[in-house]
């Protein structure tokens, strides 16, 4: 290694890939749902899809996960070609989510001992797997009581323990906390974070932005069925000059005239305010109050935010989720 070089670059650049994908595409008849997308996932790290509803990020895991076919694109997926081995593929991956396998008259135990039973493990090996999966995610009390009797939480816990029956090396999430208290979610990404010190490589659909900022590694964001950013959180605040300008307004017609003054501004008729990109120096607030007053329209007040990542979804996607 020559000195210059960093250990900890020259670790990722070589680190195996988990997920390569090339000129991904798909359609349902003329509408172009994947228009062409790449992405390298390194194993061992958490990879987040981002983007607003309908931006094809379930078809992105329909396809990863061998559910549909691709119309077009190369994917190899823990070293296996995605159409040519597709049984290997799925001995590798684990999907949670949206197509819980959860049956809810069993026991916690039971759907443990099941998905034992479908993974092909011993009796005896099946046992050992559920009592340790029960107690790894908490629910080792609950183990004997009907799923019917869990809440929200426990469930999604369950569903994330039984996808890990099989010792998957690759697991996708489709959104893992969506509807959990913050107590909850906390235990989850704490899971989360422990598979991935283990080697799984984690693929992450969600719709909360801290939810990326938090657990991913690297998150891409996906628009109308193109990756139109990709990075680490970090990078892509940094490709955001500063956050917004928000203003809030006493009523709709005030929000309305704003609106149609500021073209790249987004406004929000319920809370009565309008996002304007832009950063927090004096001349551009100055600027923004200049038009405002210039056209007679009276704001009832001005904040500045500095970029997260709801500022880059806004910019790059035009819609705040
Ligand atoms: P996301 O998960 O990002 O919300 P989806 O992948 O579910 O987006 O959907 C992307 C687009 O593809 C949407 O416009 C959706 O209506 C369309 N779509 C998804 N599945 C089908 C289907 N089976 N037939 C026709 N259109 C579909």
């Amino acid at each position: 290694m020559p000195p210059s070089a960093s250990p900890a670059r020259t670790a990722s650049a070589t680190a195996p890939v988990a997920i390569d994908v090339t000129g991904l595409s798909k359609a349902y008849g003329d509408k172009v749902v994947l228009d062409g997308i790449d992405l390298r996932i390194p194993e061992g790290t958490i990879f987040a899809l981002l983007g607003p509803n309908g931006a094809g990020k379930t078809t992105t895991v329909q396809i990863l996960s061998t559910l549909i076919p691709a119309d077009g694109g190369e994917v190899r997926l823990a070293g296996h070609d995605l159409v040519r081995e597709a049984d290997a593929v799925r001995r590798a991956i684990g999907v949670t989510g949206q197509f819980s396998a959860v049956d809810n008259l069993l026991t916690a135990e039971e759907n443990l001992l099941l998905m034992a039973d479908l993974n092909h493990l011993s009796r005896r090996e099946g046992r050992r797997r559920a009592a340790e999966l029960l107690r790894r995610f908490e629910l080792t009390e609950a183990g004997s009581k009907p799923v019917t009797t869990f809440s929200g939480g426990m469930r999604r816990k369950l569903d994330l323990a039984m996808t890990l029956v099989g010792d998957p090396r690759v697991i996708f999430l489709d959104e893992p906390t969506t509807g959990l208290d913050p107590r909850s979610r906390r235990t989850m990404w704490e899971i989360i974070q422990s598979l991935v010190a283990e080697g799984v490589t984690i693929f992450l659909t969600t719709q909360y932005l801290e939810e990326a900022d938090q657990l991913a590694d690297r998150i891409a964001v996906l628009d109308r069925g193109a990756i139109v950013a990709e990075g680490t959180a970090q990078e892509l605040k940094g490709r955001i000059p500063g956050g917004h300008i928000r203003l809030r307004f006493a009523d709709a017609e005030g929000l309305a005239v704003a609106a149609g003054l500021f073209g790249t501004g987004t406004p929000d008729d319920e809370a009565l305010t309008l996002d304007i990109p832009g950063d927090g120096r004096i001349p551009t607030v100055r600027a923004v109050l200049d038009v405002l007053d210039v056209a007679s329209v009276e704001a009832e007040s001005l904040s500045v935010h500095t970029p997260d990542l709801d500022d880059v979804f806004l910019t790059l996607t035009g819609s705040t989720r």
